[in-house]
């Protein structure tokens, strides 16, 4: 899953509409950052193969602390923790622990047998929709389209930076994951844990395009 967990991201904003998208953002794309550091620390592993369609080119050989559902769990209570202490929002950290959590369950649904409830368990998990390409755009685009429209709906542009940004970050994000399902395969483990390292910056821009926008409520 990767356009689903902005998805996600974006529609949480109804539940917790103080929160910035920066930060409900972050909350579901958390593991696959620190999925990311951790390759380059070299404690989780994955190998490419580049023959198979383009869902399945990596082989998670294994993850347990950034995917075990036990780990997943600490990370979102974490992460919770810090953003209520650092805004003292409710129902703002609330929906980030869902949001952590949230990555685990739509990667349970995509991902072959390869995600593990705990660190050192034998039992791996996963209904592999990425074995069916079409099916897996086809729930992701949906799922993104929901994303935008509750999140467009529950704000309002506040400036032209409010519209375009936010437009631009969209189209960003399409055009990515286009170039993930339909281009070439990744050069090597380095590159992809440098290239999920740098989704990072889609944070601060997210934040950006909604700190140009308010609450739609406000009209009223
Ligand atoms: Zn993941």
């Amino acid at each position: 899953m990767f356009i689903g967990h902005y998805a996600v991201g974006l529609a949480s904003k109804k539940l917790a509409p103080r929160a910035s998208l920066g930060a409900l953002i972050a909350a579901p794309i958390l593991l696959d950052l620190l999925w990311a550091v951790f390759l380059l620390l070299g404690w989780e592993h994955v190998s490419i193969e580049p023959n198979r369609n383009p869902f399945l080119r990596l082989a998670f050989d294994s993850y347990p602390i950034s995917h075990g559902l036990v780990a997943v769990v600490g990370w979102a209570t974490l992460f919770a923790a810090l953003y209520y202490g650092c805004t003292r929002y409710g129902a703002g950290a609330i929906v980030i622990w869902m949001g952590v959590l949230s990555h685990w369950l739509m990667d349970y649904v995509v991902h072959r047998p390869d995600l593990p409830l705990y660190s050192g368990g034998n039992r791996l998990v996963g209904l592999g929709l990425w074995n069916h390409r079409w099916y897996t755009i086809a729930v992701e685009m949906v799922l993104f389209a929901l994303g935008i429209f509750i999140y467009w709906r529950q704000t309002k542009a506040k400036d032209r930076i409010g519209a375009y940004a936010f437009w631009a970050f969209i189209v960003f994000l399409l055009a990515v994951y286009g170039a993930a399902a339909f281009g070439p395969p990744p050069p090597s483990v380095k590159k992809i844990a440098i290239a999920t390292l740098c989704s990072a910056l889609l944070i601060p821009w997210a934040w950006w395009c909604d700190s140009h926008r308010e609450s739609a409520d406000s009209r009223s």
